[in-house]
């Protein structure tokens, strides 16, 4: 059902989005074969292992919400992370960090996963971005691998939870944006989280009861030709749980290591990254594919995706 905090202003969006995409309706075919994707949860707990952060995948939503796409959402046996500097998200670089910096494998990530292909790595942190004062409940990058989940979608609307953080950090991964290819109805997927109907149930979820999550015939074609959408299950040989050790080894000592090079000349995507959603979806509609392998610069042309916030902590 629609989320009983929508603000007035927004649903004017709403009425405007109706005439050019209509907030319902959409997303219903020419999805073709089945693709699949696969997902690597990686639970993120302190130095010890003791503390950690909740797993929080939503997966019977999640798979719903793509199975419009035609595209099977499957979830290998999560590994952890012990590393309690990454239980709090503080900034982008950090999430940088653990999406890119190190080898295959590095900071939980499956060894199959590359920037562009393989398994989605989803890291389960206890808060991303507090200092902001609005709750940043999840974040992707655009067209590249990493998505970062805020364990308190579990306790969203009351303990029902926000069941479509998960799909919509997907999406994000996947290539969709908050407003292109028919993103910006409140009933779209896709649409800012600020902006965006939150099912109830599995029986909110479109092509059910009020058909919340809906996804447009060009995000599902664009979803389905993204490099993380393959055309055969992903194998279950490594999909073994790993603990990862509490220690991380440096970075620069790891033989295959893609350096980490920290962000000081390059597109200031940090800065990106923290305009205020309206203004970062304006400057944010066209990210460029970015080659896989160590030659490329970090965060070169790196879009990170519009958060999804909700409201000011301590509601
Ligand atoms: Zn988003």
């Amino acid at each position: 059902m629609a989320n009983a905090l929508l603000k007035p202003q927004f649903l004017i969006v709403c009425g405007l989005s109706a005439a050019l995409v209509s907030c319902s309706g959409e997303g219903a075919g020419n999805s073709g074969a089945t693709r699949f994707v696969s997902i690597q949860p990686i639970q993120v707990c302190d130095d010890l292992g003791i503390f950690c952060a909740d797993l929080a995948t939503f997966e019977e939503a999640t798979r719903k919400i793509w199975a419009q796409a035609n595209l099977d959402v499957s979830f290998l046996a999560p590994n952890r992370l012990n590393a309690s500097r990454f239980l709090s998200i503080d900034n982008q670089d950090e999430f940088a960090e653990l999406s890119f910096a190190g080898g295959a494998g590095a900071f939980g990530r499956s060894p199959l996963s590359t920037r562009t292909s393989g398994p989605i790595s989803m890291w389960f942190v206890e808060s991303i971005f507090p200092s902001e004062g609005l709750e940043t409940l999840g974040l992707g990058w655009i067209d590249q691998n990493g998505v970062l989940i805020d364990d308190d979608i579990l306790t969203f609307n009351n303990g029902i939870g926000r069941l479509d953080t998960v799909a919509h950090e997907i999406g994000h991964n996947l290539g969709l944006t908050h407003e292109g290819l028919g993103a910006g109805g409140v009933n779209n997927l896709m649409t800012d989280g600020g902006f965006r109907n939150s099912p109830s149930s599995l029986d909110d979820i479109n092509p059910d009861g009020a058909r919340i999550d809906q996804l447009t015939d060009r995000q599902i074609d664009e979803a389905r030709n993204s490099g993380f959408a393959g055309t055969a299950p992903a194998s279950s040989a490594d999909s073994a749980a790993m603990e990862i050790p509490t220690t991380l080894p440096p970075l620069s000592a790891a033989p295959d290591a893609l350096p980490w090079v920290p962000p000081p000349k390059v597109t200031p995507v940090t800065d990106l990254a923290l305009l205020p959603e309206a203004a970062f979806a304006a400057t944010a509609q066209a990210p460029e594919p970015i080659p896989n392998g160590p030659a490329m610069t970090l965060l070169t042309a790196v879009l990170l995706a519009g958060y999804l916030r909700w409201q000011p902590r301590g509601r």
